[in-house]
């Protein structure tokens, strides 16, 4: 059992992990430790993805005013009573409403105003004949309706879309570009939001060069990074990343102390020589987990360092992944105010063939649609980071079972929407 109160731990460079934390050990801790970020006041417009972290309930009415919902006549209704296209009632018409420039005249009895829809409904009026339903004399000034109305008919009453004191959004929805209409509808131009985590990235490995160059004889290029920074950058973080780190302790210790909310460290999570970031980590703040019961993603760790939040992950690319998913991602949303859940959609479908998993850890595995049925492609093989491109989504085995016999219905994560 990993002791989350355990300050220091033995260096286990060169010797493996004596125990491996279970996934769900490790969720209760990132649910219980980690927790939004205090809110900050941005513009409204623009705020489109944010989380809001206060309900917002209306001070005020809108529409403001009765308005015409269509381009019409307004009308006293009670008047109209009796009108058909045979008993056509004739109003003289008065004046105009546009848009944004009221009638000056009220609607008197047999009156109407000419009204073209959002128009100020013109006093004395309660009704809205579409131009549909009237035929207009326009050389007498008067036009005829062939439709009986009733009061409010085509009229958007004060309040009808949002009332005085209505709770319009609830604290912690993520912003929908539909909501800043009627934000700024209310007048709230303003809002208070969940702060965005800054988010470190720390791709560790004397062996990597950046992408974009050649790699020389035992090099590799860094394809942990954009995939990092594109996950990061999903979760709402807000991404540092200033280059690849050598596996240097003071290097790695220097980059660690940055003043982010969490930092992420990609490469030299696991027992190596090289691998120096979960030492320095126990040394300097507190590792909490160091080694999760998983495949891939095994070498994982989770600690702290003065405030921040410092998740390991492996270097080979589909742990880097898997781990990114299982624990970083999660934190990150955490601290932003977002969901918990994967941003995958799930879904329930039959395996084709059996997929076979080992009792006492989760495993991570890709898999493919195949005539709306999961092929398993690949468990193992933690550093063929195609394996993640070539399927459409994953499974997840969890730590008790064995795996599933072909034709059990399991859930699948997508990939892509
Ligand atoms: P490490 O976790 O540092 O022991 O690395 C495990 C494996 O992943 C090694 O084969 C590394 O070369 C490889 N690796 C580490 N970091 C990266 C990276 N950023 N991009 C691609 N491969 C990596
Ligand atoms: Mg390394």
């Amino acid at each position: 059992m990993t002791n989350p109160g355990q300050p220091a731990r033995p260096d286990v460079r060169m010797r493996g992990f004596a125990q491996r934390a279970q996934v769900t050990e490790i969720w209760q801790w990132l649910r219980t430790h980690v927790h939004a970020l205090p809110a900050e006041s941005v513009a409204t417009v623009g705020a489109a993805g944010r989380v809001l972290a206060e309900e917002i309930v209306s001070q005020v009415a809108v529409p403001s005013f009765p308005r015409a919902m269509m381009d019409g006549y307004a009308v006293r209704a009670s008047e109209t009573s009796g009108a058909s296209p045979y008993s056509p009632l004739p109003l003289e018409v008065v004046d105009e409403a546009l848009a944004g420039r009221p009638a000056r005249e009220s609607v008197q009895p047999g009156q109407a105003i000419r009204s073209m829809t959002g128009a100020l409904l013109p006093p004395g009026a309660d009704a809205v004949v579409p131009v549909e339903y009237v035929r207009e004399e326009r050389a007498d000034g008067k036009v005829w309706v062939l439709a009986e109305l009733t009061p409010g008919k085509h009229v958007a009453q004060a309040g009808d879309d949002v009332a005085v004191g209505q709770h319009v959004l609830p604290g912690g929805r993520r912003l929908r570009p539909q909501d800043l209409g009627v934000l700024v509808s209310l007048g709230i131009t303003q809002v208070s939001v969940v702060r965005q985590p800054v988010v470190r990235i720390v791709v560790t490995g004397d062996e990597l060069v950046p992408p974009g160059a050649t790699p020389r004889e035992a090099q590799i290029v860094d394809s942990n990074s954009p995939m990092l920074v594109a996950l990061v950058q999903r979760d709402g973080g807000i991404v540092r990343h200033p280059g690849i780190v050598r596996d240097d302790p003071p290097a790695i210790l220097a980059a660690l102390e940055d003043n982010a909310d969490a930092v992420l460290v990609s490469g030299g999570s696991s027992v190596g020589q090289e691998d120096h970031a979960p030492r320095l980590v126990a040394t300097h703040g507190q590792l909490v987990f160091h080694g999760v019961a998983m495949r891939p993603s095994s070498p994982a760790g989770l600690g702290r360092l003065g405030d921040r939040l410092v998740v390991l992950l492996p270097g080979n690319p589909v742990s880097c992944l898997c781990a990114y998913d299982f624990f970083a991602g999660r934190a990150i949303r955490l601290l932003g105010g977002r969901a918990w859940d994967w941003p995958y959609r799930p879904c329930r479908r039959r395996l084709r063939h059996k997929l076979v998993s080992t009792v006492g850890r989760v495993d991570y595995a890709r898999v493919r649609l195949v005539e709306e049925e999961i092929e398993p492609l690949a468990i193992s093989g933690a550093s063929i980071l195609s394996s993640t491109t070539r399927a459409d989504g994953f499974v997840v085995v969890p730590e008790d079972s064995e795996g599933y016999a072909a034709g059990t219905e399991v859930d699948l994560y997508l990939y892509d929407d």
